[in-house]
């Protein structure tokens, strides 16, 4: 292979680090160490003052097993830098700590957890927010020229996959000289990215997709590295760095990351067709239907449309509790992007906290269910739905 092919995302999740160890190992060991001895103190001047690139203390980040992580991460959405953190919110509190003083906007729907930070606690640092709904776009530019530095959303969003169009929204931040991250974690790399459109910052909840077993917590933050360097401190002294064996675990989970998604991109399309055709479902929300609103942006800035799907039971709330409470094989749990599909129903958990003005308002109906498609086989997880709905 000439040294100017460029890889592809499958190759790059396997080979993306090129820390080697001494013992050939395959994948980088897990370091699991606080601190790293040196020679002397001129080595250890050099680390800590930058000379050289080193291992010296873990909370720093400075570590074997989450230099090889975040090596791969980068590579995963063509970026320049990646840091890796304890959890999603964390690297989302880091960027904001970072990049938001001035204020930020946030467009449509989001997690729960970063409306609140954006909503209350923020605000109450004095940081100027921000939160617009994808109906009120055209807000954007008013906001921008108010002073606001800092453009937020998910896309598709939480749980109604509503999409927003990234290199539309990065010219109108930039000509303000605005900076762009996107919550990627829904698409995640192999379906969307971001950096390539035009965004500034990506931000993952590693959590879901990236980890994709439901056994990890973590986050992570890509970018420039002119914008990630000021993070550094900001997640140094926030006490925000991932675990060296939770960079080992997702390390290893990144291997299967593009099989694993190209599978439950194909079930969820196969789950959402079924779904439309069912007599007891009123609507089906998943960019890879023909008629869904958002189907043209879905294919022209994504190269899957994801192994998430919301559908609108016909009938109550009391309705689509007793369905997502009768399903075997979808666990009742508010994660997403694991190996094992779950169901939420967004009035009582993610947007419990919302009236119900609010809620409709966003539109999300009560008799909403949203279901994370995992690795079972798809004809399976259409029986068990049969079944609830039945
Ligand atoms: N972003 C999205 C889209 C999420 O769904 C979540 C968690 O559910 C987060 C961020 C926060 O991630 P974490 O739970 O890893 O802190």
């Amino acid at each position: 292979m000439s040294d100017t092919h460029p890889q592809s995302l499958a190759t790059r999740a396997i080979h993306g680090s090129t820390l080697k160890d001494a013992h050939g190992s395959p994948h980088t060991p897990v370091y699991n160490t606080t601190t790293f001895g040196f020679p002397s103190t001129a080595d250890l001047l050099d680390v800590v003052d930058g000379r050289k690139a080193g291992s010296l203390y873990t909370r720093y980040g400075l570590n074997p097993s989450i230099f090889a992580l975040e090596e791969t991460l980068a590579g995963l959405e063509n970026a320049e830098m990646a840091w890796a953190f304890c959890s999603g919110m964390a690297a989302e509190t880091a960027l904001f700590l970072t990049h938001g003083r001035e204020g930020i906007v946030c467009i449509g729907d989001a997690y729960g957890g970063t409306l609140e930070l954006l909503a209350s606690q923020l605000p109450a640092l004095g940081i100027p927010t921000h939160l617009i709904l994808g109906s009120e776009i055209d807000r954007l530019d008013a906001l921008l020229a108010g002073g606001a530095r800092l453009v937020f959303f998910e896309t598709p969003t939480n749980p109604t996959l509503e999409l927003f169009d990234i290199p539309a929204i990065c010219a109108t931040a930039h000509a303000h000289g605005a900076r762009v991250a996107v919550d990627n974690t829904f698409a995640s790399p192999v379906n969307q990215r971001p950096l390539e459109l035009g965004a500034d910052f990506v931000v993952h909840s590693a959590t879901k997709y990236l980890g994709g077993h439901s056994d990890l917590t973590a986050g992570t933050l890509m970018g420039s590295k002119e914008l990630l360097l000021p993070v550094w401190n900001w997640r140094k002294n926030l006490g925000s760095m991932i675990a060296p064996e939770t960079a080992s675990l997702l390390a290893r989970s990144l291997r299967t990351l593009v099989v694993r998604v190209r599978e439950q991109n194909a079930s969820a399309q196969a789950v959402a067709e079924a779904m439309l055709k069912h007599p007891a479902i009123a609507r089906v929300y998943y960019p890879g239907l023909p008629d869904f609103p958002g189907h043209a942006l879905a294919t022209a800035q994504m190269h899957g449309y994801g192994g998430m799907l919301s559908i609108e039971v016909k009938g109550s709330g009391i309705d689509a509790t007793r369905v997502a409470d009768r399903l075997r094989l979808f666990a009742l749990a508010p994660s997403l992007g694991g190996a094992e599909s779950l169901v939420t129903q967004p009035c009582t958990t993610t947007h419990h906290g919302l009236t119900p003005e609010e809620r409709a308002r966003r539109g999300i109906s009560d008799a909403m269910l949203r279901l994370s498609i995992g690795l079972e086989d798809p004809a399976d997880l259409i029986a068990d739905l049969d079944q609830a709905l039945g």
